[in-house]
């Protein structure tokens, strides 16, 4: 059976950016298990009409990799996958992927010392197991009957069916979310009908996103430091946002630039009356974009508040009974996000699947370690998603954080290293008071930040700074090191 030290699950921002931090600490002896045939995790499955981060690049990037080629101050998803290319290229990430072999499942074999993995391309063990699976990877379609005998087109939004041509046909979208919002606007002028099912509206904030000038990527090309100053300016920007999740008073500035461009933008009382969001800004993520409202006013979009209730043949039905016949479904309804499906299939110390021992609200240490499942680290794990700032830097964090675990096991010749229970716990109860208050968890919103048992499991809930600084050491003390 084939053996590595450590087995890294994944090839997006995660696992590249970890595969790069063990290559320059010198390790070799392991793989990246890549269930698609090509790397870049979200910048591979999402390719849809439109898409592109809506963090900005100098910052949606890697700190050791800075692109003084964007071409636009918030990249289009194309762009953003060449450089992940490029960046696992560069570092000689490529030839340790191991593509098409999906982790089925993991158990930990007490007796040895290491994971047993079965891959879809065999078994396989590890001494180290790290799952960079991605807190957005698998899309989830709503369970509305009929959805099956719909003989139509339907696909989800992180599975664009390329070969179908939209052009004439009638569209039924549903969801609008932060994919919705960015592929809406651009598939609308080629198709006949479109019928957007709006279950919540989102709250909608103006768009910065701008053409990069040539003289400044020449400035940026000729003057690295000129990029990481801008990186950092625009990091100490982002990082006052979070005040807003906390403070309702800055809330309001916010809350009432968002409700002025809906003013400005949708001139028609009862349409605005339906896309006024009635919970506070803040508690679903907030989606940055000039064109949504400009669109929902085409004359060939219908905005639908009522719910999906059936799909037949040729048709969606909603709650209020009507039937609209349409060619096409587009699915922009999410993904799997608290229930973290790869939990369903590691097997921890005494036998039970980390979604046992989780039951519905994934905790963890320092969004990285579990108790009772040892050599197990997760990168963008419980507690580590944003709502304001860079995931990368979060990832980077606990990649610097995860290979001090590494070199403390290496450096005491230790074969296991594993969260002590009370260090998790008292790490929880301090992310569930620092918690409390948000708008989050007080917000009037149901969002995929909390959990089915009500606990925010996605979020770190305040600056990010202090995060990286509980990360730079790897503190053994809170660990059994044997
Ligand atoms: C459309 C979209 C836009 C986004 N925009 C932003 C943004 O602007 N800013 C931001 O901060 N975040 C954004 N995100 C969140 C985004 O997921 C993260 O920013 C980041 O890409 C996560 O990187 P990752 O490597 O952790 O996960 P992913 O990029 O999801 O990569 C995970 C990889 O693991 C693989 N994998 C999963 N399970 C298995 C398995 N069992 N076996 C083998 N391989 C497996 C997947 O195939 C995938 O390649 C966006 C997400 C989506 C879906």
């Amino acid at each position: 059976m084939i053996h590595r030290r450590i087995v890294i699950v994944g090839s997006g921002f995660s696992g590249i950016g970890m595969a790069v931090r063990l290559l320059r600490d010198g390790e070799r002896d392991f793989v990246l298990l890549e269930r698609a045939s090509e790397l870049g995790g979200t910048w591979r499955d999402n390719t849809y009409p439109g898409c592109r981060c809506d963090v900005p690049s100098h910052l949606y990037s890697f700190s050791f990799a800075p692109n003084p080629n964007w071409s636009s101050t918030f990249s289009p998803q194309p762009e953003i996958l060449e450089y992940l290319r490029g960046v696992a290229r560069r570092f000689g990430v490529v030839e340790h992927v191991r593509f098409d072999h999906e982790l089925e499942s993991a158990e930990w074999d007490e007796s040895e010392a290491r994971w047993r993995l079965e891959t879809s391309r065999g078994p396989m063990s590890a001494d180290v197991l790290i799952c960079g699976q991605g807190p957005l990877s698998e899309p989830k379609l709503p369970d509305v009957p009929g959805i099956e005998s719909f003989e139509g087109t339907l696909f989800h939004s992180a599975k664009w069916d390329h070969e179908h041509d939209l052009a004439g046909e009638r569209v039924a979208v549903v969801g609008t979310g932060a994919s919705a919002i960015q592929f809406v606007p651009a598939i609308q002028p080629e198709v006949a009908q479109m019928h957007v099912l709006q279950r919540t509206p989102p709250w909608v904030v103006p768009h910065p996103n701008r053409a990069m000038k040539p003289i400044e990527r020449a400035l940026y090309r000729r003057l690295p430091l000129a990029q990481l100053a801008m990186r950092a300016g625009i990091y100490w920007a982002r990082e006052t946002f979070v005040l807003q999740f906390r403070n309702r008073k800055l809330r309001n500035l916010a809350t009432r630039m968002g409700l002025r461009q809906l003013e400005q933008q949708v001139p028609d009382p009862g349409l605005r009356e339906k896309l006024t969001p009635r919970y506070e800004m803040g508690c679903k993520r907030i989606l940055p974009t000039d064109e949504w409202y400009p669109t929902l006013m085409k004359p060939n979009v219908e905005v639908v508040t009522d719910a999906l209730r059936e799909v037949r043949r040729r048709s969606i039905v909603t709650t209020d009974g009507t039937e609209r016949e349409v060619d096409t479904i587009i699915f922009a309804t999410g993904f799997h996000v608290t229930d973290i499906p790869i939990a369903a299939v590691l097997r921890g110390r005494d036998g039970r699947s980390l979604a046992e021992v989780w039951d519905g609200s994934p905790i963890a240490y320092k969004g990285a370690a579990v108790a009772g499942f040892p050599n197990l680290f997760f990168l963008v794990g419980p507690n580590t998603g944003l709502g304001h700032n860079s995931i990368v830097f979060m990832i980077e964090s606990q990649v610097s954080y995860i290979a001090g675990a590494l070199r403390a096991m290496r450096g005491r010749g230790a074969r296991t290293v594993e969260v002590r229970p009370d260090a998790q716990a008292a790490y929880n109860r301090e992310l569930e008071a620092l918690t409390a208050g948000t708008v989050w968890v007080t917000g009037g919103c149901a969002s995929y930040y909390i959990d089915r048992n009500g606990r925010n499991a996605t979020l770190w809930p305040t600056f990010t700074w202090p995060f990286r600084r509980r990360t730079r050491e790897f503190d053994s003390g809170a660990y059994a090191v044997a």
